[in-house]
């Protein structure tokens, strides 16, 4: 059984317990973003799943990610008004993204617990969570770049 197969047969049992009807197309959503390390948009799995189920619509895979958002399964990373994409990987991670395609990495760093406590204090706020973003090139682009 390779990492995600059991990361897979992990969701399924937390779809369960929470009650989910597991239907073909939501397991397949499951599996693509599961296996999927670049946080895809609704519409990039749209499009990666549509020609195995032909009657499912942008709107469907939507539904699918908001019940697995709301059970804590993935997480919606929002930027401005460009689409929402999406994030299995629900541990404490941070993310680097390309400014030339857009591609999002994950990275481990300490969490910096500090800051929250740093934040909290100055300014009285109940912090909640935080988010830090690193911003550059990747290797993928500096090769196209090269040319
Ligand atoms: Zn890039
Ligand atoms: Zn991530």
């Amino acid at each position: 059984m390779t990492v995600s197969d059991k990361r897979l047969q992990e969701a399924i049992v937390t779809l369960k317990d929470s009650g989910v009807r597991i239907t073909p197309q939501r397991h397949a959503v499951l599996e693509y973003l599961l296996n999927s390390m670049t946080h895809p948009t609704a519409d990039e799995i749209y499009k990666a799943l549509e020609g195995k189920f032909p009657n499912m619509s942008v709107a469907t895979v939507y539904n699918n990610l908001r019940v697995f958002r709301e059970i804590g399964l993935v997480r919606e990373l929002t930027y401005g008004d460009s689409s929402s994409r999406f994030d299995c990987n629900t541990s404490e991670h941070y993310h680097i993204i390309c400014e030339s395609c857009g591609k999002i990495v994950d990275f481990h760093y300490p969490s910096l617990n500090e800051v929250e406590s740093l934040a909290e204090q100055v300014t009285g706020f109940n912090v909640s969570h935080h988010r830090m973003e690193v911003y550059g090139t990747c290797e993928d682009c500096q090769a196209k770049n090269a040319h």
